[in-house]
């Protein structure tokens, strides 16, 4: 698939395609792919966020809304969660979902790299399984630098480099098991392709943290989960 040498534009290109795709299946290839422990995952991210009655939240890359739904009950109705996706059909799904469940949320189809938010806004910013997608990784992490306020947090779940010894073991599932439930479950074994790729080519914690750095945050510092199969990055703006 080498996604590595593709082009920024054909990268952009390929990501939306890849979400159009799946994004009807999207939330049953996360459980299955997953054997639920993204829920856990993201149980975790919520607990760290901290967030209390009366915050702006914002979730970027929210896709089907899973944050978003966990936000906005700890908000109460003094606060703001919005829902952001450079993906309309992502962005579809999510709002139905949330409607389903009687949440009402603004939602708004942007790109991270261009966050149409006034500076110093939000308490909290989080981006769930979203910024390996991002073609200007730097560029989405200032913009969200940006737009948080003095004492804010910002939180990035992303998969990440796993464990030395389960590396074999780990490449093994993701090159066959993930593109093979792609093809039977999402009816389309490239998406998945694509998802092993990007996560191969991801940064790693380290390095992570330091783009965080780099991008402004103060007290950048990595949760590892699962064995490094994720990681949860968090960093405060001075
Ligand atoms: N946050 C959700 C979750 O944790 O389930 C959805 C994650 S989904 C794997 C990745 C999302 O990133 C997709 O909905 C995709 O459209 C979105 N995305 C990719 N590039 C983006 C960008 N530049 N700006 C905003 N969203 C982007």
């Amino acid at each position: 698939f080498g996604f590595q040498k593709i082009g920024e534009h054909e990268k952009t290109e390929k990501v939306a395609e890849v979400f159009d795709r799946v994004a009807t299946r999207y939330d049953l290839m996360n459980d299955l792919m997953s054997g639920g422990l993204h829920r856990l995952w993201k149980a975790f991210a919520v607990s760290q966020a901290g967030v209390r009655k009366g915050f702006r939240v914002l979730d970027v890359a929210g896709g089907t809304g899973d944050l978003t739904r966990s936000f906005s009950k700890q908000v109460g109705a003094e606060g703001e969660v919005w829902l952001t996706d450079i993906n309309e059909t992502m962005l579809q799904q999510g709002r139905d979902r949330l409607l389903n469940k009687g949440i009402v949320v603004p939602v708004m189809v942007c790109d991270a790299e261009d966050l149409p938010f006034p500076d110093d806004y939000f308490d909290r910013v989080i981006v769930s399984f979203g910024l390996r997608n991002m073609t200007h990784k730097e560029k989405a992490l200032s913009e969200m630098n940006r737009v948080l306020k003095s004492g804010g947090k910002l939180l990035v779940l992303e998969f990440s480099k796993v464990w030395k010894p389960l590396q074999n073991l780990y490449d093994m599932y993701s090159f066959s098991v993930l593109p093979w439930l792609g093809k039977h479950v999402a009816k389309s074994a490239d998406s998945y392709r694509y998802l092993a790729e990007s996560i191969r080519v991801h940064p790693d914690q380290a390095t992570l943290q330091k783009m965080m750095e780099e991008a402004g945050f103060v007290c950048a510092r990595f949760f590892n989960l699962t064995a490094g199969v994720v990681a949860l990055h968090t960093g405060m703006k001075l």
